[in-house]
């Protein structure tokens, strides 16, 4: 029996996750490196206003840890990020982590990986797991002369909270789900507010309710109602939206009339109607989900710019249609660079072989968790988990619980090292695109589901498949050492 020594590299959702997890597994030598002061991952580094999850919270929750606190069906992000510091403080999670130490590069050197971080340290490990989160990198308009913006200029994930809003003209960039949830919510502080929309997006009325004392009452005196709900909303997720994704033309045509009667019983004036009408199906961007953004479009203070961006000026936004639009703060609600994972982490596998020579032409993983050449290196969240189907925990726990498996062999001292093989990732990673032909993603519009090849990042199966690929490693796919 050995005694890996196991890294996690970073404290969000998913690290603390895989913290908790191996915690009770029985390592005892488990460290978190985070690069930022405090744990929460997206839910620390956005606090744009109107922030919140767009999956329902009792469901966004460890199924081990639910939460009869919760405010709202989608609680704001502040909640969130606390939610997650309440679970990392109970789990013991907070001592294992090491603030303020962003790892530069990890090295995979005779069954050891070294890693060495911004600050000067270095640490080892027998074994790693990435847990960086897919939107971490907030991805900039490629707008030339952004630097000549005489107001205050920042990315929705970068919310700069000393910028005055009240009063002001205000313009954001982007209309995806992070600039609609902020259009709401300070369309009634701002003097003005343009909304530069680039694509028209489908959005799903789904009003944010708040549970009343009572409920939560309820909640905590009978924890099995949390329970219900979370198995409720995994159900009704997996047998629409995650059915219509995959091209289920039943489910995808309901999810189509209600975003359209939303449209058409929420938008009066026939000219927004028609800027706000997207011309690609339902679901093939990342479905938005609001009931406030078309009330607050239509406030007098709105405008829905659909020409596109000339230039930025001094002053403000000139489209191509001459027109200057004058503003005092510019919010880059543009998104993020989905397909970094790890990287600008410079990995470095087996024989020296880098992450970015071994994914040179597209980000290939076995089961989204392990690369070949990089033995006991393990990601959550990797290429093709997922993303645009379930809930995100859901998916890191039962990712968590393999990894576990893994690690198993190697603390059982079957191994020192283990890496899936190359054909079994060949042909995974075969089967993934021959499945998705057929999903929504591939129905002709630009996403950030999509890699630099046109090819989504996504899950193209149903829940049940992915369950039942994460419930025991096939070992013959790997090769041990
Ligand atoms: P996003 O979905 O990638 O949207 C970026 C927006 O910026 C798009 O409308 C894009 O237009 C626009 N854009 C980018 N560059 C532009 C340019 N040069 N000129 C004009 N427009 C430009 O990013 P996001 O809204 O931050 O959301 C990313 C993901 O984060 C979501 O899909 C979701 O998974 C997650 N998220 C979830 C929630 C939630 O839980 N409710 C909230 C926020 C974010 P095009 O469409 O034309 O490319």
């Amino acid at each position: 029996m050995s005694k890996p020594r196991i890294i996690i590299i970073g404290a969000g959702m998913s690290g603390i996750l895989a913290a908790i997890k191996f915690q009770q597994a029985g390592y005892q030598d488990v460290t978190i490196l985070e690069k930022a002061s405090r744990l929460g991952g997206t839910w620390r580094d956005n606090t744009y206003p109107g922030l919140s999850c767009d999956v329902p919270s009792h469901h966004y929750s460890y199924s081990f840890e639910f939460n009869p606190n919760w405010t709202h069906l989608f609680s704001p992000g502040a909640e969130i990020c606390e939610y997650f510091e309440g679970v990392a403080e109970k789990y013991g999670v907070h001592s294992l982590i090491r603030f303020d130490e962003e790892v530069i590069d990890a090295k995979f050197d005779q069954s050891l990986w070294r890693l060495n971080t911004a600050s000067g340290s270095s640490f080892e490990a027998e074994i790693v797991i990435c847990a960086t989160g897919p939107l971490h990198h907030p991805k900039y308009p490629d707008l030339e002369d952004l630097g000549r913006f005489e107001g205050a200029c920042f990315h929705s994930a970068r919310w700069d909270h000393s910028v005055p809003l009240d009063n002001q003209r205000v313009g954001i960039i982007g209309t995806g789900s992070t600039a609609i949830q902020i259009t709401p919510a300070i369309i009634d502080r701002v003097d003005k507010l343009s909304l530069f929309q680039r694509t028209a997006q489908w959005v799903i009325s789904l009003p944010n309710v708040p549970y009343s004392e009572e409920q939560k009452t309820q909640f905590r005196a009978d924890p099995q109602l949390m329970s219900d709900i979370y198995e409720q909303w995994k159900g009704q997720f997996n047998h629409t939206f995650a059915r219509a994704v995959l091209g289920d033309e039943r489910q995808l045509g309901k999810l189509h009339e209600l975003c359209q009667a939303n449209l058409d019983q929420n938008v009066h004036d026939a000219e927004l109607k028609r800027k706000l009408t997207p011309d690609y199906k339902v679901a093939c961007k990342r479905l938005v989900m609001s009931s406030t953004f078309y009330p607050a479009i239509q406030k007098p203070n709105a405008d829905l710019v659909t020409a596109g961006i000339e230039r930025v000026e001094g002053a403000g936004i000139r489209t191509v249609d001459g027109e200057l639009h004058e503003l005092d703060v510019l919010v880059l609600a543009t998104g993020f660079h989905a397909h970094q994972f790890m990287r600008p982490i410079r990995l470095i596998g087996r024989n020296g072989v880098t992450i970015e020579q071994a994914w040179a032409d597209a980000n290939a993983a076995y089961r989204s968790l392990a690369v070949p050449g990089f033995p006991n290196f393990f990601m959550l969240v990797g290429p093709n988990s997922p993303i645009g189907n379930f809930s995100l925990i859901m998916i890191s726990e039962l990712q968590v619980d393999y990894i576990l498996k893994l690690a198993e062999r190697i603390r059982a001292g079957d191994c020192q090292a283990l890496e899936p093989g190359q054909v079994a990732t060949d042909q995974f990673n075969a089967d993934l695109k021959a499945a998705m032909g057929g999903t929504i993603w591939t129905s002709g519009c630009n996403s950030w589901y999509l890699d630099k090849n046109g090819t989504p990042v996504t899950w193209p199966w149903d829940f049940e498949t992915f369950e039942r690929d994460m419930a025991e490693p096939r070992f013959d796919d790997f090769v041990m050492s």
